[in-house]
């Protein structure tokens, strides 16, 4: 097992700070009162706990020191709140949020409140503003005219930035219209003012009838959702032209496909799909929550340099246990997302690590052979967490709300959990990990990080740096040229097989981003969380054909950027943070 000593030398510097600064526990002047080690112990044992409450037979001891291995040697982490929270008082272990907004006084500012209560404890929020009547509207009460939900996404927005959940975790909000709304232009271009909605990711909700009539060159309704009737008509390629100028000038709003979401809801007979999570790979029904869990692939390379399936496979299985455990320990912010998230028992298992294992395994990410195993491994993984799922159900019972629901039509045996995977950003656990973000490609292959006092550090991609060493071109200017310049594409002193397998995610064209999301979404229950890099250079019709591809190739919703495109970027090549 792994010890306090092990441990400090197997976690990097950068996951050291970051535990440092928000996740290990503090007492109340702040000094911090645990080292990684005894976090990573808290959180499993909190975890395995779940077991002795389920009556599930098994030993709750040995299963805390399997879960509390797969963290320590980094092959598995759940997302922060349960890092942060687990086996504590406030016990708050869930990533994602779906709240209903309905066209009320009463419900829209009781949703601000549950939002806040939840951004409180480390959760983010998605909503669904469609249900509110467009601005000029009649409000019959007052004889007044409404406001419409923009104004309101604003008052969502400041009691997110009063709260900023303590110091630690900044609240982030998903905020979605339907492209049949009235609003819907305005909510497109409300980001042209970058001081507005700083809290909100925007997506538009497009619907299939709307991309029928973009295709057609056709004329779509826009519906007023408090009476349902047609207020106006609009032509549906100028709306798809609009989003995608925003989107290529600033990198939103993104676009989810509602049908598809709605397609894949596992229980239709509960509700409709109208939102996702603040980073958009979590769809959810109102008072919806999902605890998320990845797997780093980068620890599933055998010696030989080959996939470790077997590891795989055992790691696939303790992460839908320790999840499904999740549910059970979780104190929830409010009754009704208590209710709702115990009848469903959605779970997130991903991965992160991806661009890693590809290059360890010696694949180029754009090449056919790196799409081929994408394809197969998310199939591998989602079949075996499926598998787990339904042994779960044998001796947990299924998710209640299984009756009805779509395995159940389908003539599927019982399962624990209505979804069991989906690829999230991994933002911070994926430096906790010391690896490649999710699926993304690697962002750069040595870049020039600002330390105190002026001074900079050439912080190297360790594999880079071990493979230079090896290969015999190894110095500390062509590391810091390399830095200066983003990517080694280029450099001739670098052999091409070197060159062609750590591309950066600027390196490879945007229909390569889109088709490895196709690939992973091929088999994931939830969605894929994916970034599509554009150059600065990049033209307007170039990004309307990655989104007419993503939704070609079946992918759930596109995020683009375009290199340059937001004054403030907070991830440029050669001032990374
Ligand atoms: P992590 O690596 O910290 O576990 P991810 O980057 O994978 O988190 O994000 C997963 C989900 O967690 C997001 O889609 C969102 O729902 C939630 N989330 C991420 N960052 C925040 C934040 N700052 N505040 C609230 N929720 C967040």
């Amino acid at each position: 097992m792994m010890t306090t000593a092990d441990l400090a030398s197997l976690l990097s510097k950068n996951a050291l700070t970051v535990l440092k600064r928000r996740y290990l526990k503090r007492d109340q002047d702040g000094r911090i009162l645990e080292d990684p080690a005894d976090m990573f112990r808290r959180v499993a044992d909190a975890v395995a706990d779940a077991e002795t409450r389920l009556a599930s037979g098994q030993d709750a001891t040995s299963l805390a020191d399997r879960f509390y291995d797969a963290m320590t040697c980094l092959e598995f982490l759940p997302n922060s709140p349960t890092l942060m929270n687990a086996g504590r008082e406030l016990g708050q272990l869930s990533a994602c949020f779906v709240l209903p907004v309905d066209d009320s006084m009463e419900s829209i500012f009781e949703a601000i409140k549950q939002t806040a209560l939840i951004h409180k404890s480390g959760g983010g929020t998605g909503f669904s503003f469609s249900r509110i009547r467009p601005a000029n509207d009649v409000v019959l009460s007052t004889k007044g005219v409404s406001s419409g939900p923009i104004s309101f996404m604003k008052v969502f927005d400041a009691a997110t930035e009063t709260i900023k959940q303590g110091g630690t975790r900044r609240g982030a909000n998903m905020g979605i219209l339907r492209v049949d709304h009235p609003d819907i232009m305005d909510f497109i271009m409300v980001k042209k003012d970058l001081t507005v909605l700083t809290n909100f990711n925007l997506s538009v909700g497009l619907t299939e009838a709307f991309m029928k009539a973009v295709e057609e060159g056709q004329e779509y309704d826009l519906l007023n959702p408090r009476t349902g009737e047609p207020l106006k008509k609009l032509d549906a390629r100028k709306v798809f032209d609009r989003i995608i100028d925003m989107a290529w000038t600033s990198g939103e709003p993104g676009i989810i496909f509602l049908d598809r979401l709605n397609r894949d809801n596992p229980t239709p007979h509960v509700g409709e799909i109208e939102a996702t999570n603040p980073c958009g790979e979590q769809p959810l029904l109102p008072y919806e929550s999902c605890n998320l869990g990845s797997i780093n692939l980068s620890r599933m390379v055998t010696g030989d340099g080959e996939v470790d399936w077997e590891k795989l496979r055992d790691t696939v299985q303790l992460g839908v246990r320790f999840l499904d455990n999740v549910i059970e320990i979780n104190r929830y912010p409010l009754p009704q997302i208590s209710e709702m998230t115990l009848s469903n028992r959605k779970i997130g298992l991903g991965i992160m690590g991806w661009a890693d294992m590809l290059i360890l395994l010696g694949l180029p990410y754009n090449s056919s052979q790196a799409i081929a195993l994408a394809d197969k491994l998310m199939n591998f993984i989602t079949t075996e967490a499926r598998a787990t799922s339904v042994k779960l159900a044998e001796q947990r019972g299924a998710f209640p709300n299984f009756p009805g629901s779509s395995y159940d039509q389908a003539g599927d045996g019982p399962l624990r959990n209505a979804t069991c995977t989906t690829i999230a950003p991994t933002g911070t656990i994926s430096i906790i990990a010391n690896t490649s973000s999710g699926v993304e490609p690697i962002f750069a292959v040595s870049y020039i990080r600002q330390v105190m006092d002026n001074d900079v550090l050439v912080e190297v991609h360790p594999l880079f740096e071990a493979i230079a060493h090896k290969e015999g071109f190894y110095s500390p200017e062509l590391m810091k040229a390399i830095a200066e310049k983003g990517t080694i594409q280029g450099f001739d002193e670098i052999p091409e097989k070197v060159r062609k397998l750590f591309v950066t995610a600027h390196d490879i064209t945007p229909e390569d981003h889109i088709h490895m999301q196709a690939a992973f979404q091929k088999h994931t229950d939830n969605a894929v969380s994916k970034t599509v890099n554009f150059p600065h250079s990049a033209t307007r019709e170039e990004v309307a054909e990655v989104y007419r591809l993503a939704y070609k190739e079946g992918c759930k919703g596109v995020t683009i950027y375009r290199d340059g495109s937001r004054d403030m970027q907070v991830l440029s090549v050669a001032k990374a943070e």
